[in-house]
């Protein structure tokens, strides 16, 4: 009765699903129709394209993937298979992955703790906060995991970007032991640098992250870009640049455009700054780039520190919350660079 119901379901799901833009590149192809005898469950084609499952110290995993990773969609989990074990059925998964799945894990958001190593630890797994990786400051080559990459930690908080909020949802959250800033005398905060072995280590990191997940580089954040009104972390002297330049992750404008935008953005900034249809147009910006802002044609304080947060990530030597030419230039090349779909 569980087979026929199976033929039935799949040959539903056929029909429903063919307009699905995913489906073409299966290459798990069950090609069961409603004529087969009800007892095969088309048996021989599904051995055929069964995936490994492979043991580990009694964990199951699938070995390969069953379709196209490139766009972060269609493929099986890199993680354990975890099944209901409903009492006196048996759950079968190696005869039956969908084509259609993708991964949770859309963002990487990078943090610092403000707290020494031994703090952070003690923090980041026996509160209310985490993430799934911690990474220390004491010079060995360990990294902490303190939750599984497919359940949520509690990283990010209240959260957006583009069209997405929530983002623990659907995020790895890294973790840098930094002490943050401290206000200096006349209220400028000066922010404390990471050491190389840390950027070594959170390079590497997150370069296994994004590559396994496939996530672009638009969404690999610091926690200021996804919460600018609350977060400065992981601040300007975390060098979003080299990770660009030497390990390709992550976003950089080019250079050349930049450079294209600079003449008109000083003239921006000098004849008409506080015109409200300036600032709705750099707000617009601000949003079209992904942060999350309501254009109003103020600068008001949610401006100032959106501002701020993108001058944390790409504007490192100024991060006043104060637009000048040269971030305004900035923001219009990414904008360029990295249009929203
Ligand atoms: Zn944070």
């Amino acid at each position: 009765m569980r087979k026929t119901l199976y033929i039935i379901g799949l040959s539903t799901l056929v029909f429903s699903c063919t307009s699905q833009k995913n489906v073409k590149k299966n290459t798990y192809r069950p090609k069961t129709t409603a004529a087969q005898p009800k007892t095969a469950v088309n048996s021989q084609n599904l051995e055929k394209n069964k995936p490994e499952v492979a043991t580990e110290h009694g964990v199951e995993f699938f070995r390969t993937n069953i379709a196209d990773i490139t766009k972060n969609d269609n493929t099986t989990s890199y993680g354990s298979i975890v099944s209901a074990k409903p009492a006196g059925y048996k759950v079968v998964k190696t005869h039956f992955p969908a084509v259609a799945q993708n991964f949770r894990q859309k963002y990487l958001i990078l943090h610092y703790t403000v707290l020494p190593d031994d703090k952070s630890v003690e923090v980041l797994t026996q509160q209310s906060v985490s993430a799934h990786y911690l990474v220390n400051n004491l010079g060995d080559n360990e990294i902490y995991q303190l939750v599984d990459e497919n359940k949520r930690s509690y990283h990010a908080g209240i959260s957006a970007w583009r069209s997405d909020k929530n983002l623990n949802d659907t995020s790895i959250g890294i973790e840098i032991v930094n002490m943050g800033y401290k206000a200096d005398a006349s209220g400028m905060k000066v922010f404390q640098p990471f050491s190389d072995e840390q950027i070594k280590k959170v390079a590497a990191l997150a370069k296994d992250i994004v590559t396994r997940y496939n996530i672009p580089a638009t969404n690999v954040l610091a926690h200021s870009d996804i919460a600018p009104t609350r977060k400065q972390d992981p601040g300007p002297l975390f060098p979003w640049k080299k990770l660009y330049d030497e390990y390709q992750i992550g976003m950089w404008y080019d250079e050349m455009a930049k450079q294209n935008f600079l003449t008109l953005a000083q003239t921006d900034i000098d004849t008409r700054y506080n015109e409200p249809s300036f600032i709705f147009v750099v707000q617009t910006a601000l949003q079209k780039f992904g942060y999350d802002i309501l254009p109003n044609g103020k600068w008001d304080d949610v401006t100032k520190k959106t501002v701020e947060a993108l001058q944390y990530h790409f504007r490192p030597q100024n991060y006043s919350g104060v637009l000048d030419a040269e971030t305004w230039a900035i923001l219009q090349s990414l904008n360029q660079k990295y249009p929203t779909k």
